[in-house]
């Protein structure tokens, strides 16, 4: 083995964390991180610091052995930082005149599962949908994961490594990317933000902020905080799926802790940028919240938030649903009469139904269970976030 400058420089070199010498996962660094990262680790070997980031976040990889550095270099490299990947389970396809829609399992490192779905969204666009938790602790009632609980949130490495799988592993060519999978993004608040960090960074994947949405069930602390963020063209979108706190508190559990009016306030004040337009999104649910009232209720709640777009998204019902799909007419109706309202809306095309891919039908009941019974999945896995 050679390093320049010697024995004393090769053992500076392997020096590596004394605490805790788990690897550093890359997928959860930005260049200037990992170049920080590198330089108090590994004087000799930082300079590489460019070359790996690009083969991880162009190539999906992480193999500094033919990156032209020496063993020692590499050696250290590996015991430092490591790109690990979850295994990729089931992938399930469905073919319709919108395009294809896909959804695969992802297993973690310690055996927890998340969930990640392709959308078509017309002209050969793609929205990748990702989780931010395993599981989901808001028990909203139409939603399969809320049927989970919350079992752990996800790292923001692991977060980010569902865009690398997407990318690398599935080919999955994907423009726009929505925290609408499993989890309520604002609930781990500094993992997302940092994946996000990392999704944006210019000389890594390098998205754009106007194709990012996070979407909330409400969480009005995590929206104030949002706003403290220099996320001036990031997308945000509320659940809202009912409009009065009776109706709302019965669906989703949050309501009752947040009412309507304190999660407007929140609204009110979130104003990233001037053109800023909130995504509203409902969850038609017929016999639920599908009523002409129903229309004239979000109305009234949206009037003070300027601008905002409402996206109607017909229930996909699960494996205990709370009631049944809308029909076509039922879906159609209700659009009408928020645009009769002066509403700007968007019908989701309902995808990916059949292959249990569709909002409110991820989730993994049974690997709740599963886990419950081999005890519950460590926080981290063998690497860990810096
Ligand atoms: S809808 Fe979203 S916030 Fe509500 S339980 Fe499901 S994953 Fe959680």
């Amino acid at each position: 083995l050679t390093a320049p400058g010697g024995r004393s420089s090769i053992r500076r070199v392997l020096a590596l964390p004394v605490a805790d010498d788990r690897p550093i996962a890359l997928a959860g660094l930005t260049r200037a991180a990992l170049k920080e990262l590198a330089e108090a680790r590994l004087p000799r070997g930082a300079g590489l610091h460019r070359k790996v980031q690009r083969q991880v976040f162009e190539e999906g990889r992480f193999e500094p052995e033919s990156l032209g550095a020496s063993e020692v270099v590499t050696t250290a490299w590996r015991r430092a930082f490591s790109l690990e990947l979850p295994a990729t389970g089931v992938v399930i396809n469905e073919t319709d005149a919108t395009g294809d829609t896909a959804k695969a399992t992802l297993r973690l490192a310690d055996g927890a599962e998340v969930e990640m779905v392709l959308l078509p969204m017309g002209r050969d666009r793609r929205t990748l949908c990702i989780s931010s938790q395993v599981g989901c602790k808001m028990g909203c009632t139409f939603c399969e994961t809320g049927r989970m609980g919350l079992i752990r949130h996800l790292r923001a490495d692991e977060i980010v490594s569902q865009l690398l799988v997407a990318r690398f592993q599935l080919g999955w060519d994907f423009r726009n990317l929505v925290f609408m999978g499993m989890g309520e993004a604002l609930d781990n608040f500094e993992q997302v933000i940092r994946a996000l960090h990392v999704i944006t960074d210019a000389s890594g994947l390098s998205m754009a902020q106007e194709r990012i949405t996070v979407c909330t069930v409400g969480n009005v602390e995590g929206i104030n905080r949002l706003a403290e963020q220099r996320f001036k063209r990031l997308n945000l979108s509320v659940s809202l799926n009912a409009a009065n706190d009776a109706l709302r508190s019965e669906l989703m559990p949050v309501n009752r802790r947040t009412p309507l009016a304190e999660l407007q306030q929140a609204l009110i004040a979130y104003r990233p940028r001037r053109n800023f337009a909130l995504g509203v999104n409902y969850c038609l649910l017929p016999g639920l919240n599908d009523q002409r009232e129903h229309a004239r209720q979000i109305a009234e709640f949206c009037a003070p938030l300027e601008r905002v777009m409402v996206n109607l998204i017909p229930f996909n019902p699960g494996t205990a649903p709370i009631t049944r799909a809308p029909t076509e007419e039922e879906a159609e109706r209700f659009v009408e009469w928020l645009r009769e309202e002066g509403l700007p809306v968007r019908r989701r095309v309902t995808k990916g139904r059949s292959v249990m891919a569709a909002c409110g039908q991820l989730g993994n009941v049974e690997l709740r269970s599963q886990l419950r019974k081999s005890s519950a999945p460590r926080p981290a896995g063998p690497s860990r976030s810096e």
